[in-house]
């Protein structure tokens, strides 16, 4: 079972519209959890960003499950400018994505939804691709391939390929 957590104020509009996704990809259900206010414990003030490793640390923990916490905050870890989003080690249950670089808005973009749905899905399903035991995929088309901007999210596929399905589904 697949648990989205907004954090903050995150339009439900599109979270459930990414949950169509993420089920298609991974035929588990998901269940969308009441939202939780976003803390404030994990900015940093020069940076005016949020350490994603510390606002992944904050999500509940959940039975028989994978948690995808989701917020509209910039996060970023150490020795990164900013992430889309971040995963605990392979085989764990907990991992965040943020929206805030994933809004054509940030990109000077007209406001479109389907592109903000399809970018946070692709970015959801690269996260619970890691807690799944996958690592990062060489085909720039896979849903596991590294994101280095958001052009390469628009590039790839929200699909896993070939190759990334057959190590989850056996
Ligand atoms: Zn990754
Ligand atoms: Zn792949």
């Amino acid at each position: 079972m697949i648990f989205f957590l907004p954090l903050g104020d995150i339009d439900l509009y599109y979270i459930d519209k990414v949950k169509t996704y993420v089920h298609e990809v991974y035929r588990e259900e998901v269940i969308i959890m009441e939202k939780v206010p976003f803390s404030e414990n994990c900015i940093d003030i020069e940076r005016k960003q949020y350490n994603a490793v510390c606002v992944m640390d904050f999500l509940p923990d959940v039975e028989d499950g994978e948690i995808v916490g989701i917020c509209d905050k910039d996060l970023y870890v150490d020795g990164l400018n900013f992430v889309f989003g971040i995963a605990e080690n392979t085989g764990n249950k907990k991992c965040v994505v943020s929206i805030h670089r994933l809004k054509p808005s940030f990109y000077g973009e007209n406001k479109e939804n389907n592109l903000i749905t399809l970018r946070t899905a692709k970015e959801v399903i690269h996260e619970l691709g890691h807690l799944k035991g996958l690592g990062h995929c060489k085909n720039r088309k896979c849903v596991m391939h590294f994101s280095n901007s958001i052009y390469d999210t628009d590039f790839k596929d929200y699909k896993l390929c070939k190759s990334c399905k057959r190590r989850i589904f056996k």
